[in-house]
């Protein structure tokens, strides 16, 4: 539970593997906890846990039964009448993405979200007073995949997202009725509409308020695309940006699928201009908002509406989290996924509608090129090990890799990781041991241009003195690449080493 510096990308560090780091050090270097009020309830907490709050109070509980709390300070709250335990994670047992791709290649071992949901269940003060525990949020599914549910001690998996399902399993845990160990929403339960689901009575970490849920575009390794796109209306999105404000933050993330989407009900995904800009406008004047920052948008938008880019980045640029090269920017994240437009066609026809398959990487390109012309830098993620993924799917990737040499981005490629209730989780996620060379040469040339291209601004934001930056950059990195190559040539085989080596070299260069 951190602001990781009240940067929302470098939380994808907690699937890094803590390897020989003290766990000490990595929550202090890495994720501090949150603020916190003197009564030691936190300021800001995971975006879900705030709605289970608010569900709660809207139900029946008042704010001295229910207290949201860092993971350091449960012994503090956890007594003998302390009847059950909520935990969200988005990652506990480390199966997703960021951790099976990056937690053996930096760091080593289990990652670190996995280490600390560890740490969490097996919390003294829960093991002493036994608490029913119940874990929900995006990543529970993982403790019934990994048969982890009894081992921990962990009482309820929280499947279900609706008012009534959090409720019922909260109130019977209190009066002592036995939930199922598995919660799903009751399909005998009317037809709900999401954009119901209660405003937030407390703020969340990095300001994140949700504007729209789901997306519908159908890409197949994806789970938001079973969920039909809901846009959460706009009163109700200002109203959880006011209440965060006065909670303490000036900063405000909007959570969504796609920002560019924000108000369409086109079947063929034609962005809703005059909705997007409104949304946007409205919460860049909300007094007290200084950033705003989109958590997803999708490329196809920007390609067919190249003037609702330049209209939004204008506000956009004036409440700006990052910089690049001294300017600021912005950014949001956005998938890539693959070259191929095979592969497109079969697992993700629908992700660059209005257009076609065949027109993937002339999208992506075009889409990069607008995006740069007006400030937008965005974190692109690719993914590599696509269940029948050929060797030429993957060239066709790196040949879109040469396209985009020289635009500014940021690349994370990632493993296909099956998760649950996509299309394809019954098939095989990527390893690291199994990549063929081509792969690597595509996972190279991602870290390549990353590190050309984000190098300077990260070294300059941190290292003020002329002659400490000229040694880091000119000394340090590209030999501890090299080091990092010999260690690995020995630890985990030729191919990472290889990798070490190439960057380091890269470097020197
Ligand atoms: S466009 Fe993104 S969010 Fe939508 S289905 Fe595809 S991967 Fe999922």
């Amino acid at each position: 539970m951190s602001d990781f510096f009240k940067n929302p990308f470098m939380a994808f560090s907690a699937g890094f593997g803590l390897g020989p780091i003290p766990l000490g050090f990595a929550r202090k270097t890495l994720y501090p906890p949150v603020e916190r009020y003197p009564n030691e309830r936190v300021k800001f907490a995971p975006y879900g846990l705030r709605k289970v709050e608010t569900i709660l109070l809207e139900n029946g509980f008042n704010e001295s039964e229910v207290a949201v709390v860092h993971p350091e300070n449960l012994e503090k709250f956890i007594g003998s009448n302390t009847k059950v335990v909520g935990i969200s994670s988005m990652d506990p047992t480390g199966m997703g993405y960021v951790s099976k791709t990056y937690s053996s290649i930096i760091g080593g071992g289990e990652p670190m979200n996995a280490v600390e949901f560890h740490k969490l269940v097996l919390n003294p003060a829960i093991q002493k007073f036994k608490p029913k525990i119940i874990v929900g949020g995006f990543g529970a599914w993982q403790l019934e995949r990994k048969q982890m549910t009894d081992k921990y001690g962990i009482d309820s998996v929280l499947i279900g997202g609706r008012p009534e399902t959090i409720n019922k399993a909260f109130s019977n845990a209190v009066i002592g009725d036995k939930n199922p160990r598995v919660i799903i929403d009751d399909d005998s339960l009317p037809d709900w509409d999401y954009s119901t689901m209660p405003t937030c009575k407390h703020a969340a970490i990095h300001g994140a308020v949700e504007i729209s849920k789901g997306c519908g575009r159908n890409c197949q390794f994806c789970t938001p695309t079973v969920q039909h796109k809901v846009d959460i209306p706009l009163e109700k999105i200002i109203q959880e940006v006011d209440m965060t404000v006065q909670e303490g933050s000036d900063q405000i993330t909007l959570v969504t699928e796609d920002l560019f989407l924000y108000g369409a009900k086109d079947a063929r995904f034609i962005p809703n201009i005059k909705a997007v800009t409104k949304l946007v406008k409205s919460v860049a004047t909300r007094p007290g908002v200084k950033g705003i920052q989109a958590s997803h948008i999708s490329l196809a938008p920007a390609v067919y509406a190249p003037q609702m880019i330049k209209d939004l980045a204008e506000i956009l640029i004036e409440h700006s989290w990052y910089s690049f090269g001294g300017k600021d920017i912005i950014t949001a994240e956005t998938g890539i996924e693959t070259g191929s437009s095979r592969l497109m066609k079969k697992y993700m026809a629908g992700k660059m509608l209005p257009f076609k398959p065949e027109q993937w990487q002339e999208i992506v390109t075009n889409a990069f090129g607008i995006l740069n012309d007006n400030n937008w830098c965005p974190l692109a993620t690719l993914i590599v090990g696509l269940p029948d993924e050929k060797e030429e799917d993957v060239l066709q990737t790196l040949e879109l890799m040469d396209k985009l040499k020289g635009y500014k981005a940021f690349y994370v490629p990632l493993f296909f990781v099956p998760l649950e209730n996509c299309v394809l989780m019954n098939n095989k996620g990527a390893e690291l041991d199994s990549l063929s060379k081509v792969r690597w040469e595509f996972f190279i040339r991602c870290w390549e241009y990353n590190i050309r291209l984000w190098k300077p601004t990260f070294l300059e934001n941190r290292i003020k003195n002329p002659i400490l930056y000229k040694a880091v950059n000119n000394v340090l990195i590209p030999y501890f690449s090299a080091i990092m190559g010999f260690y690995y040539g020995f630890t985990r085989g030729k191919q990472l080493k290889e990798a070490f080596w190439s960057l380091g070299i890269t470097q020197r260069s």
